[in-house]
């Protein structure tokens, strides 16, 4: 697994408490831990690198893992990602 450095550990810090330490899609509390886990804070870039996406702090919000990892699979297979979004606040609102 790839070690964060210094400037990206940051980024991921400073949005998280930007994002009130919630998922920017589905709202659940997230955790800035190392250990990978669903609800392990990440760094993913709104409009996302594949698609000509800056690698900017401004095109970035603090996501889930769980959000992040659905969104790149969303972004290539094509898949509605709204559609996952409010799926995911169903789950986290009756869990
Ligand atoms: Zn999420």
């Amino acid at each position: 697994m790839k070690t964060p450095t210094g400037n990206q550990l940051l980024r991921r810090t400073i949005l998280w408490l930007q994002a009130d330490k919630k998922c920017h899609w589905c709202g659940r509390a997230t955790l800035l831990c190392d250990n990978v886990a669903p609800d392990q804070a990440t760094v993913d870039h709104s409009i996302p690198r594949g698609r000509g996406g800056p690698d900017t702090i401004e095109n970035c919000v603090s996501a889930c893992r769980q959000c992040n990892e659905a969104r790149m699979a969303t972004s290539r297979s094509g898949r509605d990602w709204d559609r996952h979004v409010a799926e995911a606040a169903i789950t986290t609102a009756t869990t």
